[in-house]
């Protein structure tokens, strides 16, 4: 992908890089960022948004899939500069408020054999991962419809992260899956739907398991916090990371 931002389905906008993704959700003239991103992405929000004719002050909530670092990066900058309320699954607020990660499903050592991994500690130190704030006020949700602009339904599915979500934007046919599943694997470098792998994760039976409540979703194209969009719909996304196995 190009650093430039792009719609992706109707009123849905793709932001970030190559290796980290974010999303704006534009509903009327107010909007909701989908993820955080990391902190060194605000510039491009800000260009992105006033070349649509908006501004921060057009956001009204940042809504996050989960709590780590590569998915707070703006969010608490946003709240307070929008301002805009943040929300998070209860079972993630602790990380968000602390930065503090629960315990990993594995070690990162196995993945040193892979250029993929410089990439990402090279491209998100640059973009300030190690450096990003801890968010002051949230508001958590355990399941249901979040009352933000797009009106995103909650799609429980830890395991990458204790309170691991995805979001259905059922009326733009769209699934942001956030780490629930990737077509980009950025500690292998590996592309095609799959799990993000075991030393980013929380409990790994529980991500395999969560993938049950994104399969029977109906959403034209599905997108991700690492990765490419796909528009075979989350059956085949989900029996492709099936097949695809953990890293
Ligand atoms: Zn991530």
């Amino acid at each position: 992908m190009s650093e430039a931002p792009t719609q992706v389905a109707p009123g849905v906008h793709r932001l970030g890089n190559a290796l980290v993704n974010c999303y704006l959700i534009e509903d009327g003239n107010r909007m909701t960022l989908v993820d955080g991103g990391l902190p060194g992405f605000r510039p491009q929000l800000v260009e992105y948004l006033r070349s649509r004719g908006s501004s921060l002050a057009d956001i009204d909530a940042v809504i996050l899939t989960h709590a780590h670092s590569d998915h707070t990066g703006m969010a608490e900058q946003v709240r307070t500069d929008a301002p805009a309320t943040v929300h998070v699954h209860e079972l993630d607020e602790r990380m968000a408020r602390t930065g503090k990660v629960h315990k990993r499903a594995g070690s990162m050592l196995p993945y040193f054999r892979h250029p993929a991994v410089y990439k990402l500690f090279v491209v998100a130190g640059r973009l300030g991962a190690a450096r990003t704030p801890n968010i002051a006020e949230l508001e958590t949700f355990t399941e249901g419809d979040l009352d933000v602009p797009g009106r995103p339904r909650i799609i429980p599915t830890p395991g990458h992260s204790p309170g691991h979500v995805a979001f259905h934007l059922p009326d733009r046919g769209v699934l942001i899956a956030g780490d629930a599943l990737c077509t980009y694997n950025p500690l292998t470098g590996k592309r095609g739907p799959q799990l993000m792998p075991r030393a980013f994760g929380f409990d790994i039976g529980q991500a395999q398991a969560s993938l049950a409540a994104l399969e029977r979703i109906d959403a034209g194209t599905v997108l991700f916090g690492h990765g490419e969009p796909w528009t075979d719909g989350p059956a085949v996304a989900v029996q492709r990371a099936r097949e695809f196995g953990v890293t």
